[in-house]
């Protein structure tokens, strides 16, 4: 928990979010403003800045954001249409939360290159 991140305290559940999945390791909650019909972010509990300081003790936790994923979008109805998952590193990558988050983007076609 680092007191001043936004999404570590989400998870404390001191600022409120619409949960769609938590265990041990990882939390999955509704995007406050989506970019898309379905937006979902998961994230670890464990506080990381970014995929670019996730350390390579991290894999096996950052391995089940990603099967977490899966599952979330095939509960949410998205694995028959498809959908994306995107992760934003950096200024120049878009990110603005500096805790690591995995958007579940879908119900709608998707663009390439995105923006
Ligand atoms: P990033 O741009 O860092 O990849 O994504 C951050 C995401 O967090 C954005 O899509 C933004 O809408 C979402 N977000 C920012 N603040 C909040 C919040 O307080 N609650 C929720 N549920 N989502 C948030
Ligand atoms: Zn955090």
């Amino acid at each position: 928990m680092t007191s001043d991140c936004l999404f570590c305290r989400i998870i404390a559940g001191e600022i409120p979010s619409t949960s769609v999945y938590q265990d041990d390791d990882v939390f999955a909650f509704r995007d406050i403003n989506p970019a898309a019909p379905t937006h979902v972010l998961v994230i670890p509990k464990a506080h990381i800045n970014g995929i670019s300081e996730a350390d390579d003790s991290q894999q096996a936790l950052l391995g089940k954001l990603m099967i977490r994923a899966k599952h979330i979008a095939k509960e949410l109805g998205l694995a028959e249409d498809g959908y994306r998952l995107v992760i934003n590193n950096g200024e120049q990558g878009g990110q603005t939360v500096y805790h690591l988050h995995l958007h579940i983007l879908g119900g709608r076609n998707m663009t390439w290159p995105p923006g």
